[in-house]
Parts: C-alpha cells; structure tokens; sequence
C-alpha cells in the first residue's frame, strides 16, 4: 500500500484537514523536480527548491504544529484545573489522540524528506530534520511524561486497583482495560506489517488468518514490541498446539518488562497460534488436524492448510528468528527441553542459551512450524515447556530466563545473558518406546532421570490386576517425557528416551507428538 493512502488510514477523521498534506507535498516534489529539468541555468535549483517545496513544507509544519501545541496547551491548562477521576480519564484519551496524531505526522514528515533527497538530489535530511525535531508534535517523551502525570493523578482517584500485567505500563489501554471490554480498543489487520509500527511502541492486535462458516474473522492475537533501536526481528509463537499453554505466560511477562524505548530490533509474539483449538482445550485445528504437520500449508487446501499457510506468509515469515513454544501432549508430561538442530550454529547457540533441562538434535520433522521456518533460512527452535492444559510456574521462570539469554546474545536487551550453573544435558537422538499390549500402565522413572540400559521402565497390568508385560529400557538414556494416563492400548506412547552416546545424525525422526 503506498504511504499516501497508509496515512489516510491512520488520520483521526475528525483531525483529518490538520494532517500534513502528503500528497501536495509530493506533487509540489514532482512539479519542483520539472522545472529544475527544464532550468538552462541549474545555479537556480535551489532557489527554486526553496520557493516551492520548502515553502510548503514549512507552511505544512507551522499548521501541524500550530494544531496540536493549542491542543497540548488546552489539555494542560484541564490537567491544571482537574479534580475527579471521570475527567482524568477523558484527558487521557484524548493525550492519545493528540499522541497519535503526533507520531503520525512524525513519520509523514521523515518521509517526505526522505521522498525530497530523493527525487530532487539533493540530501536535505541535515536541513530539515532538525527543523521538524525542533516541532512540538514531535516531543513523544514530553508526552508520555504528560500521560504519566495525568495517569498518576487518576490512580489517586481511583480506589485501590487490582495489579493486572499492563500495570507498569500506564497508559490509556490500561485505562480502558479496567473498566471496559479489554478487546475494545484491539484493531484488527489483515497481514503483519511492522514498518506500520511506531519505534519505542508496543502494540497488541489481531491478524485474520481465515474466515470461518458465518464468514466471521478467525484472527489470532498478535503483540509486537518495535525497538527505538534498530535490530533483529524475533518471533515467538504458542499454542499451535492449542492446550499447549505454558509460553502464554513467558510471552505476558516479557512483554511486562520489555521496554521499547530501550529495545535494538524486534520482539514478535502471537501468543495463541491455533485460535480454533485454544478455544476447545485441543491440540489440533477444529477438525482435529495437527497444524504443526501441514506446515507451510496451502494457500488452496484444506481450511487448516490455508490457515497454516495465512499463519506462515502473513506472520512468521516477517520474522529472522522464531522461538516455538510446546508442552507435552495431552495425558503425557515433559522436562523444560529444546528441540534443534545441533548441526546448524545458530539454532545451537539458541538452544544453549535456552538452559533447557534436556537439548534433543533434531533435524526439524516435515511439516512442523520449526522445519518450516528453517526451509525460509529463519534459525527456529522449539522448547518444550512441561505438560498441557496447565500454567507451571517454575518451568515458565526457567523458560523466560532462555528466551531473554537470547534477546541478550543478539545485543537486543541490556542484561548479559545468564548462562546456567551446568550444561543441559544434550541427546544426539531420541526415540519413543511403544506398548505392545494394551492395559493398565504404570512408568516408573521420571522425567529428567537417568535410566541404565536393561532397566525396567514401566509395566502393563491387565484390568483384573495381573501383571501382563514389563518394559525394560534398550539403552542407557535420560526421560525426556513420559506418559502418565494409566489407560493404555497397544501402540500408545511409554516414554522418550533422550541418547546421549554417538554422532549427530543429518535427519533424525523420533515420532515425536
Ligand atoms: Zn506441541
């Protein structure tokens, strides 16, 4: 979408005449560069860039500016005479409105500068960049500090309230969040543009991904910390497997303490990634598919490859790093593990930096969210973060802790990576055990344990309590995961026993679930 029309999107309609003119600036560009093509004595040129396109952009300037300093001034002048909490909160809205006009203009102004050097070459960003930083409109920690003020002084007017993990943040969401829908003020987009964002904002809104049969939106939520600095971009996506929801939490609590204002690059969460199996408590799409085997998906298959290949091309692809978050499945439990490849030195670094309990080389499975980022050149691991259907504290702080190691390594975050008191466990393989018989099932170690080859390992007892078969581990190894609902029938999952001994291989495929 051309700027132009970007930026009529963006404009508060009611504000609208008070937006710099784009357009006329850029037509008054072109019609500047024809007359300097048409000008015998070229000495001339910047007189006439000055009569014409400065001109302009000065008399665009002073009505931006001359708009939101009587607005800002008016607000102050409320916030002088403010006493009660109803009004401290409309003033907040309305600093938001005044801030997003703000940063809007901010960017339409760089633009057109960049536009100017452009089609007129001639660099003019030394002149007038610092002609437009001088502009009030442009002072967005002066603002924020305004906010702040303003938020203050209605939490003096509010009762006591409850902590939620926006509370750091104070802003006119946060606001709304309390008392109203939190959805209310959630926009919806239909692909991932982060050149759309504002540097040193974060942002929370939906992408549509597919429609379902009322021809409603399916949209999964996406939030996006764009640094002031320039950096990296990382994605971090949960809950493909839709009861898989121990990253949920690891992605709120980054977002609480991430600041953007000091953030270099990127930070990209979509915190559930199967809306429709989230919504259910089940790990496949709403017929049952697993998404992390269609991977890229189809732009013209079945509904879960389209909304695979929506998931891909609107959203991970924008990414230079995905970390993927999993749990166990449904009726087994997990050790805080990562999933990479170990032959590829960026995705082994990732995972050392994780402090996972176990790392499993694996060269990523067909299909899975991970191979396909890999097969885009995006280095992508999974951690795997403790069972389903539940938040687990304790795995969740570890995990946290991997996922900032990171964010410290591509120098996107100030801290320096905290690296672990001892190294994980690395497996070159892994490999599930599988029940013969079906029965009552009983494992006996667990997880994050050592078993010695020939060990028994789990029995299988027949329905009136007979002991029918007992399983004994082929090799020396460490559980990985295991299952944990009694009710077994021949061929369901024992355990995954993590290999230490050997090379890694250049494919590996361990049936994982
Ligand atoms: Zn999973």
């Amino acid at each position: 979408m051309k700027f132009q029309q970007q930026l009529a999107l963006k404009a508060i309609p009611s504000l609208s005449k008070y937006y710099l003119d784009y357009k006329l600036l850029k037509s008054t560009l072109y019609d500047t560069q024809s007359q300097i093509e048409g000008l015998e004595d070229k000495s001339q040129a910047p007189a006439l860039i000055e009569a014409n396109f400065k001109n302009r952009l000065f008399a665009e300037l002073d009505k931006v500016n001359g708009f939101y300093t009587s607005r800002y001034d008016g607000y102050r002048k409320t916030y002088e005479d403010l006493k009660g909490r109803k009004k401290c909160k409309k003033l907040l809205n309305d600093i938001e409105i005044l801030s997003d006009f703000g940063n809007v203009n901010f960017t339409a102004c760089h633009k057109i500068v960049k536009k100017a050097t452009k089609v007129l070459e001639k660099d003019m960003r030394s002149e007038l960049l610092p002609k437009i930083e001088a502009c009030a409109f442009t002072k967005s920690e002066l603002r924020d500090k305004f906010m702040n003020e303003v938020f203050m002084l209605w939490h003096d007017n509010t009762l006591a309230v409850q902590d939620t993990l926006w509370s750091h943040r104070p802003s006119c969401r946060r606001v709304e969040s309390i008392e109203d829908e939190v959805t209310s003020d959630i926009k919806t987009y239909s692909n991932l543009n982060l050149d759309s964002f504002f540097p040193g904002d974060v942002s929370r809104f939906w992408v549509v991904l597919a429609e379902n049969a009322l021809g409603l939106s399916l949209k999964v939520p996406v939030m996006v910390a764009k640094g002031a600095f320039p950096g990296p971009i990382v994605g971090i996506t949960a809950a493909l497997h839709g009861n898989e929801i121990n990253g949920i939490p690891i992605i709120h609590r980054l977002f609480k303490d991430l600041d953007p204002n000091q953030l270099h690059g990127t930070v990209v969460a979509v915190p559930v990634a199967n809306v429709p199996g989230f919504l259910t408590s089940q790990r496949g799409y709403n017929d049952g598919t697993d998404l992390n085997r269609v991977m890229p998906g189809k732009p013209n298959g079945t509904s879960p490859q389209v909304y695979a290949y929506n998931l891909m091309d609107r959203i991970v692809k924008h990414f230079e790093y995905l970390i993927d978050l999993h749990t166990a499945s449904r009726g087994r439990i997990n050790s805080l593990y990562v999933r990479a490849n170990m032959l590829d030195s960026r995705t082994r670094r990732m995972a050392k930096l994780q402090n996972p309990q176990i790392i499993v080389h694996n060269t990523s499975p067909d299909g899975s969210l991970r191979g396909a980022a890999m097969e885009r050149n995006i280095p992508a691991i999974t951690l795997e973060i403790g069972d389903p259907s539940r938040f687990q504290k304790h795995f969740v702080d570890n995990a946290l802790l991997g996922v900032t190691n990171i964010l410290s390594h591509l120098h996107m975050i100030p801290a320096e990576a905290e690296l672990p008191e001892y190294d994980p466990v690395v497996c070159t393989h892994s490999y599930w055990i599988f029940s013969r018989s079906g029965g009552i099932l009983t494992v006996l170690p667990d997880v994050n344990t050592w078993v010695r080859k020939g060990e028994p390992i789990a029995h299988i007892h027949s329905v009136f309590g007979d002991l029918i078969e007992t399983y004994y581990a082929p090799d020396d190894g460490v559980i990985v995961g295991k299952h944990v609902d009694p009710v077994c029938q021949s061929g369901n999952r024992i355990l995954h026993l993590g290999i230490v001994e050997g090379q890694y291989l250049q494919h590996t495929d361990d049936g994982h679930l």
